[in-house]
């Protein structure tokens, strides 16, 4: 006989241990639409209300059936799932849908290139690694431009052309002895030194304070939250995050990592040193939405001073669509809103229709570099059953002229209507209501001098969303989380089939943990 054994917990043994601790340790057995299914110790399915949504990656729903039939399809069909160095007609069409709909939503007629990825984190490193790509071959080209003036330079004054030494001394500093300025070999070898050192800056980053671009090694530099970042902050390049709600604090950064190289210009028969621009910073990177960061919507203006700004040092932005995108906010791109067209887009999450794993980065024509096709892949990326359902998910979206955007519009503001109701009533214990669309958080006012221990505890840990979050699974059968960065706040982001009978149940097991926290019950919140 088989005698039942207590299996060691192997995966992620500890996090198991935490869920369990908070009543979240509970197994899904089965998922449609907006409805996860455990089964309880009598053996029945309980029915939970989703509004985690896959933390994004299920504006369809869970297991949509036309995404599911499709996939069956494309299996029995025996689909050519790893045909790489192939020609994959596929990948151009989704890269062409995407194309028509950044026309469309941006009013532009340039061209993207899509480079395909698995998760979201990794398509922000294709954009990473494109914008760094581009930088170093932009260092290249002005390192040959000025070689070729120093070689002009040189014979300019072989055949009489004066030096000017003003000011040559102030940009060369220790690398030139007093009175070599007017010596041409010893002043291109000053330069030459000089510039070396220049060169070899480190490319940095730019993000406003909050971002949450991924876990990996080079994303996770570009995600604000420093429990997650700096233990691996010597792994990759930096990131300096921005307040953007400071109107100047974005010039004094740019202003703050400038960095030139010297040059040296003949004109009218004059040798003059002058200083040329280095690009350090590599790029600056944004959600349209901030999600992990509790769920906010950026401002436009703020927006337009990052646009005017980076206009000045022709500095790439990277739009960050992993969490926005897909049509949650009311348009594919939630970018379009703000009027902000991006040199890189990502997109994941939804792209997989929830059932592949499928991630895009798309690229500027006017920036784009041929040379990165053939440094970057991985053995995954772009295969026909994830391209392809990418494909469809797309189609579904678009469908009936966009009402699936429609729907993540009217739905979403059903949701902020009832919470925003909440907010009004029981201003002591909701903070904030925000958001856009499928993409709404609710802020709940700090918690960690609250009188009942149970209650302090979890809200100086970090852990009051989690609480929460145990008590709605265990008591209402709903299932919710805070954003990562933002524990304080719960995120909702369910699909557009959102029914008016699910807003009511969330409306009702919201209230009554609102009633809960009002009585500051922390023993009903813990074990109920
Ligand atoms: N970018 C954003 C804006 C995200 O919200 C996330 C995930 N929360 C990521 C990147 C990383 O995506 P993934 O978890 O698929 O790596």
């Amino acid at each position: 006989e088989n005698p039942v054994v207590e299996k060691l917990e192997l995966a992620e043994p500890h996090l198991a241990g935490w869920l369990s601790s908070l009543g979240l340790g509970v197994e899904y057995i089965r998922s449609q639409g907006n409805t996860l299914f455990y089964r309880d110790d009598q053996g029945a399915e309980i029915p939970v209300l989703d509004l985690v949504g896959g933390y994004g990656s299920a504006i369809l729903g869970h297991n949509n059936p036309d995404i599911v039939a499709y996939a069956k399809s494309l299996l029995d069909e025996g689909t050519p799932i790893h045909a790489q160095f192939s020609r994959h007609p596929y990948a151009n069409d989704l890269a062409w849908k995407i194309n028509g709909i950044i026309q469309r939503e941006f009013g532009t007629d340039e061209h993207y290139a899509a480079v395909f990825a698995n998760s979201g984190a990794e398509a922000v490193e294709v954009a990473v690694k494109h914008a760094e790509l581009d930088r170093v071959m932009k260092v290249a080209e002005l390192t040959e431009r000025i070689e070729a003036h120093l070689d002009e330079a040189r014979a300019a004054v072989r055949s009489g052309a004066r030096i000017a030494t003003d000011g040559a001394v102030d940009l060369l500093g220790p690398d030139l002895a007093p009175g070599d300025a007017g010596d041409i070999d010893r002043l291109l070898d000053a330069v030459r030194a000089a510039n070396s050192e220049r060169l070899s800056a480190r490319p940095v980053f730019l993000a406003p304070e909050g971002s949450f671009h991924g876990k990996l090694v080079g994303s996770v530099q570009l995600t604000h939250n420093v429990g997650y970042r700096s233990p691996f902050s010597a792994l990759a390049a930096q990131c300096r995050f921005v307040p953007l709600d400071q109107p100047d604090a974005l010039e004094k950064t740019v202003a703050q990592e400038r960095r030139t190289v010297l040059d040296l210009t003949v004109e009218d028969g004059v040798v003059r040193l002058t200083e040329r621009e280095l690009p350090v910073i590599c790029a600056f990177i944004l959600e349209p939405i901030q999600g992990e960061a509790g769920i906010r919507v950026l401002d436009r203006a703020a927006v337009r001073r990052v646009q005017e700004v980076l206009a000045t040092i022709d500095c790439p932005i990277i739009v960050d669509e992993v969490q926005s995108g897909m049509g949650r906010s009311g348009a594919f791109f939630a970018s379009s809103h703000l009027g902000l067209q991006g040199d890189y887009y990502t997109l994941a999450k939804s792209l997989g229709g929830g059932v592949a794993k499928a991630a895009l980065t798309l690229i500027r024509g006017s920036r784009y570099r041929t040379d990165f096709e053939l440094v970057h892949s991985s053995t995954y990326a772009k295969d026909s059953f994830s391209t392809l359902i990418a494909g469809r998910t797309v189609d579904l979206l678009e469908a009936d002229d966009g009402r699936a955007y429609r729907l993540a519009a009217e739905r979403g503001d059903r949701l902020l209507a009832m919470l925003g109701r909440l907010r009004e009533e029981f201003g002591d214990i909701v903070k904030d209501v925000r958001g856009r669309g499928l993409m709404i958080g609710l802020d709940f006012h700090d918690q960690s001098e609250s009188t009942s221990e149970i209650i302090r505890d979890q809200a100086q840990a970090g852990l009051l969303g989690y609480l929460f979050a145990g008590y709605l699974l265990r008591v209402h059968a709903i299932r919710i989380f805070p954003t990562a960065s933002a524990t304080n706040t719960l995120r909702i982001e369910p699909s557009v089939y959102l029914t008016d009978d699910e807003i009511a149940r969330a409306d009702k097991g919201l209230r009554d943990l609102i009633e809960v926290l009002r009585k500051q019950d922390g023993e009903t919140l813990l074990h109920a």
